[in-house]
């Protein structure tokens, strides 16, 4: 990296194994599928390439193994220009892959199979973003091991760089103490609707075994059932409020088609979604947390950063896959208004 303040995403690469069935297996039975695809994936990856083709200076720290897809996985970052200076190549284990089976409705099943993700280690971790001193925004999911999520988030801390952390899966922030440990560095903790619900349920339960000393319950509702209403936005801001009451020192919803909340102090800024004809969701989530931090290496401001992001959240449904639909920064479309 040069002097300017770029992305550091301490994070997981995965290749995506995709195969289309008509319908998808009873378990003992087969079925035939489509020609095998290989796309580049995992969280890291993805939120690297969609800050570094926005224009970021972005660098990884990650493990794949010392096999075609770790091959895959490197030669897609640094076609991206990605600073792959600090992604370890494993001896001892696969790269990590996504085995994707999508059904004939486009409903898919997935079972991941973390291999050389899950050997980053802590110190290591730690020691790679200390060797990157112009670390503006040190980005972070749960897709690695959580001693090396942690290691990440001190280091950004000692190297004075803000922490992202995008808890997905969430399922690791229910440990309570990685959760305890991790939570005060994250400035933004990025999560979408599904996860902020998540965390609020398991913050809930763990303050009523602490004697109910969190904050008011009212307005944070359980997921809305298949077909149910939408929430009301009360109950949207009532989940940022509960998410700051975790500790974290700011948070962000995404909100899928309805856009993004943002919650700092006593702050809640709700931006509106871009209206889109909508092809393919997948990765959107990823594509906004990249910009997300690429913003907020150029500029401290939380909500001008998520203004952006929602845009490319946006562009990023408009075209099939992943990585494949993420924009550049010319490709953004205007917000509405
Ligand atoms: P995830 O992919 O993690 O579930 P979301 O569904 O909340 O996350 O989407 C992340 C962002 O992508 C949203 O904040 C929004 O900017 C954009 N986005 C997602 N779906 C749509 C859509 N149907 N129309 C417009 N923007 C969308």
């Amino acid at each position: 990296m040069s002097a300017d303040k770029g992305v550091v995403v301490v994070g997981s690469a995965n290749a995506d194994l995709v195969v289309r069935v008509s319908r998808h297996p009873a378990p003992g039975e087969t079925v035939l599928g489509s020609d095998l695809e290989v796309h580049p994936g995992g969280k890291g990856a993805n939120q690297a390439v969609a800050a570094a083709r926005l224009g970021a200076r972005v660098a990884f720290v990650g493990r794949v193994g010392r096999d075609a897809h770790g091959d895959l996985l490197v030669g897609t970052l640094e076609r991206e220009g990605v600073d792959c200076s600090e992604l370890g190549r494993e001896q001892g284990a696969p790269t990590g892959v996504a085995l994707i089976v999508v059904g004939g409705k486009g409903e898919n099943a997935i079972v991941v199979s973390p291999g050389a993700n899950s050997r980053v280690t802590g110190p290591e971790a730690g020691e790679a973003v200390r060797r990157i001193p112009e670390a503006g925004v040190v980005s972070a999911q749960l897709e690695i091991p959580m001693e090396a999520v942690l290691a990440a988030a001190r280091a950004a801390e000692g190297v004075g760089a803000r922490f992202l952390l995008n808890p997905s899966p969430p399922e690791g922030l229910l440990d309570e103490d990685f959760a305890r440990e991790v939570l005060p560095f994250c400035d933004p903790l990025v999560v979408n609707e599904h996860e902020a619900r998540l965390l609020a349920r398991g913050s809930r339960q763990g303050s009523a075994a602490e004697g109910g000393q969190g904050p008011p319950e009212a307005g944070v509702q359980e997921p809305p059932e298949a077909g149910a209403q939408e929430p009301p936005e009360a109950g949207v801001q009532d989940l940022a409020g509960r998410l700051l009451g975790l500790g974290v020192r700011s948070a962000v919803v995404t909100l899928g088609e309805r856009g993004a909340l943002v919650a700092e102090g006593d702050r809640r800024v709700r931006i509106p979604g871009v209206p889109v004809r909508a092809v393919d969701t997948t990765g959107a989530g990823d594509a906004f947390t990249g910009a997300l931090a690429w913003r907020l290496c150029l500029a401290p401001d939380l909500v001008a950063a998520a203004h952006w992001a929602v845009r490319v959240g946006a562009a990023a449904v408009l075209g099939h896959g992943a990585q494949s639909s993420y924009p550049r920064a010319e490709e953004l479309p205007h917000e509405p208004g």
